[in-house]
């Protein structure tokens, strides 16, 4: 016999018929799981609820034991049910009995029933409960019967959580404690942080979830779904794209979507199956993430996070809220997000932004080059992250360890206490080492700089007792401005970070946008399919001149009476390199034309990050004044590994025998030629990496200006000549990574990493 549930909005009228009836809460739980089972075609409904202590207890039943009702109890994580609820997800098994997790319970009566379908209850992204339907046959439930019973399940936790399907007294204390959740993350910024979280997106929050009246809802539906479109439309004809930061590309794509028949015609359906509108979009924005899990191909899945933020734009249409930054943050704020730009995290007040957590993002992407800059931790690929947390909840981050806590328990919070008083401590060690030198106990000195970006970095110098900023990423200024600063706003700015950094040398690069760093009030229309190789750093600014000549003026008026050091991003041909210095040499001539104090000294350097370069250094070599290498996008040039994707973040190691024998010859090139080699890519900020660094010949390295301190103590116990030598044997290796010769070495020779 064909079993095929009837549709879901038959069962969401009855169910609503329910509500409306008379009876105690019991009874109505009573009617509602028998409901489902006969609309399933089910022998067996069942409805799980939390109780305090991590316990679901069977609160009502049709087909099992009518006597275990408030007496089966699991733990979560305990048999399928528990499984279902610890890990938020359906399970569909048409022979649950043979699952390794299948716990019998006698006084139920279960054995009989092979196939089980479960959903857990959620709201606000906790888990209130299961919802289980069973059959005594092999039952292959489908996948429109997976959905048909989230939706009830969605249904049942309105009524759940309204106190209407259940004596609130028996379920008042278990909605209170949501449970403590552990994720493993990703480490993308260290760091240990204690706060509340703050959703970045706007959660879709729905306070009914059954239609009264199908038409209504459709015409509210309607409704937004115009109001968004005329808002993007709106966007994309006005002349400045500054809202919310966003860029031209993904509001195209916005309106692809928004026009896009096949989304609408799923958020139309699920208003037809009996839901309100704000519950339909709520279910479609649900079953677009389930399938963004499921989909590999990196494009779509853009495209479908794109669809994401469109539904919750659907959602503030709809229910007239206004996106934003929340406007109180509290002063612990652990702000948590699906991903992020750069600018986005500008945004945030820094003062009371503790630590950052995405579902997604990558170690050298540049929000997490930000974070570092900051000193904020950031723990990327927290999966369900956005879904587990709820506005307020205390969360622990540990940045050390990639794990974050969701509502920690007593004991954990204790523990991390302890622990931050030991970093505590460890800053204090290191704030000891701040005037202290640099210099391997073979008295090699390494002259250690920070990297920085924004007014709010330079105090690093004061406190880490630095050499000096070995790159100041320009274009981080730019991208928190709603507008382009003119000469006279760089200059003062760039004014501000010479007064600052006093006698310490300043190494500015000029602008490196493109890629994933974009300007909110610059826009090109062309697509392009690899931003990170396309135009972008001096490509920009050799086509427009006139961005590169203001940057330089400023740079020029700012450094006037002391030393100016500026070097360009991208260089991948010589010309370019020359072309760069002939705009800069230009601007000199014209400040001294114009009789205007120009710089003491003016050094002019090249970034090295395009592999290209590598086969020009001798004629590159003789017209540039120094050179810093770009670990970063070197590393994702030599093995064409996107620096921003999370996929293949951890393919390739930086400590492979490639990377380190082609650092080796740079090093050993400008030795020779006398030019003086620093590298200022994300590697030098760590100690082990840092060491490799020197061991190849590196004497200067600039860094995030947390790792200034580790790295200093693990300079002081290093004997560099030693290193050297040991490092000699590794260049010839084939291994696909020298981390653990390199490692071993630290050990035997006491190098504190
Ligand atoms: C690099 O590529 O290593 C670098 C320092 O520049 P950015 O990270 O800003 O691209
Ligand atoms: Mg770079």
């Amino acid at each position: 016999m064909a079993m095929t549930a009837s549709s879901p909005r038959v069962l969401l009228r009855r169910l609503r018929e329910v509500m409306a009836g008379s009876g105690s809460p019991q009874d109505r739980l009573n009617l509602v799981v028998s409901q489902i089972a006969s609309n399933m075609v089910a022998e067996v409904c069942s409805v799980y609820l939390m109780r305090e202590g991590r316990l679901l207890e069977l609160f009502a039943t049709e087909g099992l034991n009518p006597q275990a009702v408030h007496k089966t109890q699991l733990q979560v994580g305990e048999g399928l049910v528990g499984d279902i609820a610890a890990h938020a997800r359906p399970l569909n098994l048409k022979d649950a009995q043979s699952h390794p997790l299948f716990a019998y319970r006698p006084e139920t009566g279960e054995e009989i029933y092979h196939s089980l379908m479960g959903v857990p209850i959620l709201r606000g992204g906790r888990v209130l409960g299961v919802v289980a339907v069973q059959n005594r046959t092999m039952r292959d439930y489908t996948e429109e019967e997976v959905e048909a019973l989230q939706t009830v399940a969605m249904v049942l936790a309105e009524m759940v959580g309204s106190g209407q399907l259940v004596e609130s007294s028996a379920f008042e204390e278990s909605v209170a404690a949501a449970l403590p959740q552990r994720l493993e993350a990703r480490i993308l910024a260290e760091g240990i942080a204690m706060g509340r979280a703050v959703l970045h997106e706007p959660r879709i929050e729905v306070a009914r979830t059954i239609a009264e009246d199908v038409a209504t809802e459709q015409r509210r539906l309607a409704g937004a779904v115009e109001g968004l479109r005329s808002s993007i439309d709106r966007l994309l004809a006005s002349s400045e794209l500054v809202a919310g930061g966003e860029s031209r590309d993904v509001l195209e794509a916005y309106k692809m979507f928004a026009y896009d028949r096949g989304w609408l015609a799923r958020l139309e359906a699920a208003v037809d199956s009996g839901l309100t509108a704000e519950a339909a979009i709520k279910r479609v924005h649900e079953e677009t993430r389930a399938r963004m899990h499921e989909i590999t191909d990196p494009y779509l899945r853009d495209r479908l996070a794109d669809l994401d933020d469109l539904a919750n734009r659907l959602y503030l249409h709809l229910t007239g809220r206004q996106r934003g930054l929340p406007d109180q943050l509290p002063d612990d704020a652990i702000v948590v997000a699906r991903h992020m730009g750069p600018a986005e995290l500008l945004d945030y007040d820094r003062r009371r932004l503790r630590a950052v957590l995405l579902e997604e993002g990558s170690p050298a992407s540049h929000v997490a080059i930000v974070a570092r800059a900051l000193d904020i931790p950031l723990l990327g690929r927290c999966a369900g992250i956005t879904d587990l947390t709820d506005p307020g909840d205390p969360i622990i981050v540990d940045g050390d360890h990639g794990q974050v806590f969701i509502r920690p328990q007593e004991d954990v919070v204790q523990a991390f206490e302890q622990n931050l008083a030991a970093r505590a401590q460890r800053q204090a060690k290191f704030a000891a080492l701040r005037s202290e030198a640099a210099t391997t106990r073979d008295a090699v000195a390494v002259s250690l700089h920070i990297n920085a970006g924004l007014l709010v970095d330079l105090h690093h110098l004061d406190d880490t007792g630095a050499d000096g900023i070995g790159l100041y990423r320009t274009e981080l200024h730019f991208m928190v401005r709603a507008s382009m600063p003119n000469v006279s706003e760089q200059t003062d700015y760039y004014r501000r970070v010479l007064d600052h950094a006093g006698p310490r040398a300043v190494v500015f690069r000029t602008l490196d946008i493109g890629g994933d760093k974009i300007l909110p009030y610059q826009h090109d229309d062309t697509q392009e399919e690899n931003p990170a190789m396309g135009w972008r750093a001096i490509r920009i600014a050799l086509d427009r001149p006139a961005l590169l000549k203001a940057q330089l003026r400023a740079l020029l008026a700012a450094a006037a009476g002391r030393r100016l050091d500026v070097m360009f991003p991208m260089v991948a041909e010589v010309a370019e390199f020359k072309a760069a210095r002939t705009i800069l040499e230009n601007e000199v001539a014209r400040m001294a034309r114009l009789g205007r104090d120009l710089p003491l000294s003016i050094r002019v350097g090249s970034m090295l990050e395009v592999p290209s370069l590598m086969w020009q250094l001798d004629s590159l070599l003789p017209e540039v004044d120094f050179i810093s290498v770009g670990s970063n996008d070197l590393v994702q040039f030599l093995f064409a590994v996107d620096r921003g994707s999370p996929r293949v973040a951890g393919r390739y190691d930086p400590l492979s025998p490639v990377v380190l024998s082609f650092l080796r010859s740079v090093v050993s090139r400008c030795d020779e030629a006398g030019v003086p080699v620093s590298l200022c890519g994300e590697m030098a900020g760590s100690p082990l990496e840092a060491m490799a660094l020197i061991g190849l010949g590196f004497r200067t390295v600039s860094m995030p200006p947390a790792a200034v301190g580790p790295v200093k103590e693990m300079v002081r116990s290093l004997d560099a000549g030693r290193l050297s030598t040991f490092m000699d044997s590794l260049y010839g290796s084939t291994e696909h990574s020298v981390r653990e010769q390199l490692q071993r070495f630290a050990e035997d020779n006491q190098v504190v990493i």
